[in-house]
């Protein structure tokens, strides 16, 4: 099957500033892409170039069969863009901002399409209000209204979920994956790793550069999260802020942080998980258990990063 969406050695500058360093991955039809990184490791920039906007320094990008760069007015058509930023018109009803959206497009049977839009969003409540007077989830439903309209294949969606409440982030990605299962490919940028977890593929980005790629329980099973012969345990039953204080630097301990009201810890070659339910115990900090604990995805991209920066 040919991607859907393909970078190739993406390299962006802006000025003597490197935003973008080689970037290539690859997106199926029909699944949902993460792409995860720190603020300014340049996700936006990705976007930007695939939708045409912004031109490589070098390498190539394709979406949907087209070159992203010499044939940008082809392929605007068939994705659709919900930008990080506030793209609504504030003034606008969320009919009217759909109506606009729906004219920019030039979208067939619009008045049609605009109601079964708001239908599948949920927006008919709020069909009058203006944007500017939509919660921030509500506001999010109907940017993403604005950008599926137009029945695009595929979609970029840059932190669509920014700054709102878990219920209508949940809401969101029913909705996303609605989208998925009836063909839709979607591109997301998110900080939430539980959103990850959702994807069908996951990358991350750092300093321009794509650290890893591949669908989250692969990445968890790569040999580089956990070294070798080393172990990975969650430590339950205990004062996790406790221990974790009792286990900084603690012989054979490799790493330690909190994780609820576990503590999660990567021990060294030949430490028992028994040896250190000892230890803790012999500092008056006992626990019920020490069990083995599979790698999450931010210990993938910990791990990584660290890896990168040498
Ligand atoms: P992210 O979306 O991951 O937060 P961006 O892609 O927005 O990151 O930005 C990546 C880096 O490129 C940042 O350091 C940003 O300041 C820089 N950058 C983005 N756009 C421009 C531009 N038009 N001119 C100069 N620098 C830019
Ligand atoms: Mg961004």
């Amino acid at each position: 099957m040919t991607a859907a969406l393909a970078a190739r050695d993406v390299v962006k500058r802006f000025g003597s500033f490197t935003a973008l360093d080689g970037v290539s991955l690859e997106v199926s039809p029909g699944s949902i892409f993460g792409l995860l990184g720190p603020n300014g490791s340049g996700k936006s920039t990705l976007i930007r170039i695939f939708c045409g906007s912004l031109r490589p320094t070098a390498g190539s990008a394709s979406v949907l069969g087209f070159d992203a760069v010499r044939e940008s007015e082809a392929l605007r058509q068939g994705i659709g863009y919900m930008s990080q930023a506030f793209s609504l018109y504030r003034d606008l009803t969320v009919e009217e901002n759909l109506e606009f959206f729906g004219r920019a497009y030039s979208v067939p049977d619009r008045g049609a399409r605009i109601d079964e839009v708001i239908e599948l969003l949920g927006l008919p409540p709020y069909r009058d209000r203006r944007a500017q007077h939509l919660s921030g989830g509500w506001r999010q439903r109907l940017a993403l209204g604005c950008a599926l309209l137009h029945r695009p294949r595929l979609l970029f969606l840059d932190e669509p979920t920014a700054g709102i409440d878990p219920v209508a982030r949940r809401d969101l990605w029913n909705l996303l994956f609605d989208l998925a299962a009836s063909g839709t490919t979607l591109f997301v940028t998110t900080h939430y790793m539980d959103e990850a977890e959702r994807c069908d593929r996951v990358a991350y980005i750092y300093a321009g550069r794509l650290l890893v790629d591949g669908p989250p329980e692969t990445l968890k099973a790569l040999p580089e999260v956990t070294p070798e012969r080393h172990r990975r345990v969650a430590i339950r039953g205990g004062n996790a802020t406790a221990v974790f204080r009792a286990l900084h630097g603690a012989p054979g301990v490799v790493e330690a942080t909190v994780f609820g009201a576990e503590v999660h810890a990567v021990l060294g070659p030949g430490v028992e998980p028994v040896v250190v339910a000892r230890f803790l115990a012999e500092r008056g900090l006992p626990v019920s258990d020490v069990v083995p604990a599979p790698p999450s995805l931010e210990d993938v991209f910990v791990t990584m990063t660290r890896r990168s920066r040498g």
